[in-house]
């Protein structure tokens, strides 16, 4: 039950593929065999079947290609099915990144965790507001410190959240401000965050602001999430770009966007 729960959890399919599977575990000769069928059934469903039924419930899955330009920041967010959107989002999305390419060439844009595949109301955990299709987490653009050097894949964390721009002495610390009044959930991705690369690696703020300003200037969004000391520091803050409240995580480590 608690594999079911997991599975259904992490991946949304996982747990029924799980179910399936289970049916077959007395007519398999070994433990190992049946785990085999499982990853088997699981991979197939996830990298042929699920894409072919995402689309009747109105999802459709972002390029799951490490070399593109709108690629994911790692594979496990494809694995899970973690990166299905709306047609109208993915729409946007490309939007956004010819804009973006047309000004900044050969940065390519970096998702993270976006949307499951079937059912609106299925919440895309930790992200609770994730569950229509409609959000979609973008990375920071990167590079190597005190160069001009892109990191094309992203945050220097292995799930891409929890790299962290902390505020400077001078600016707003909503963190602070959050686990003061008692959210403590407010910074769990920096603590859960495991580090891929050093310190030599940082936020291009630079780029990102333009980043954010291309997003916010396409029609169809109606929502970005940033951290306001990063808001002002870049010269985006206000109009679509909020504070998410301290309920949701921390927001300076990715971009949140939502269409309208
Ligand atoms: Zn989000």
């Amino acid at each position: 039950m608690i594999v079911f729960l997991l599975l259904t959890l992490l991946t949304q399919v996982g747990g029924f593929i799980y179910l399936i599977c289970l049916s077959f575990y007395n007519h398999m000769s070994s433990r190992g065999n049946w785990i085999g069928l499982f990853l088997v059934i699981y991979l197939a469903c996830t990298f042929i079947v699920v894409p072919m039924l995402a689309p009747l419930f109105g999802r459709v899955a972002l390029p799951i290609q490490k070399s593109g330009d709108l690629r994911p920041h790692t594979w496990i967010t494809c694995l899970l099915n973690r990166h299905y959107v709306t047609p109208a989002l993915r729409t946007s999305v490309n939007r956004i990144q010819e804009a973006f390419e047309n000004e900044i060439p050969d940065v390519p844009i970096v998702y993270l965790d976006a949307n499951f595949p079937f059912w609106d109301g299925f919440p895309l955990l930790p992200h609770l507001s994730h569950d229509d299709g409609r959000k979609l987490d973008l990375a920071f653009v990167y590079k190597k410190k005190g160069t001009d050097l892109i990191i094309p894949s992203g945050a220097a964390t292995l799930t891409g959240y929890g790299d962290c721009a902390l505020p400077r002495a001078s600016e707003v610390d909503q963190t602070a401000k959050c686990l003061g009044a008692g959210r403590w959930f407010y910074d769990i991705t920096r603590r859960l965050a495991f580090r891929s690369r050093g310190e030599s690696v940082v936020v291009d703020g630079w780029r990102t602001g333009r980043l954010v300003k291309h997003i916010t200037a396409e029609t169809k969004i109606g929502k970005v999430f940033l951290e306001p000391h990063l808001a002002n520091r870049w010269g985006v803050a206000g109009g679509k770009v909020r504070f998410q409240g301290c309920h949701a995580v921390r927001h300076d480590d990715h971009i949140h966007l939502q269409i309208k």
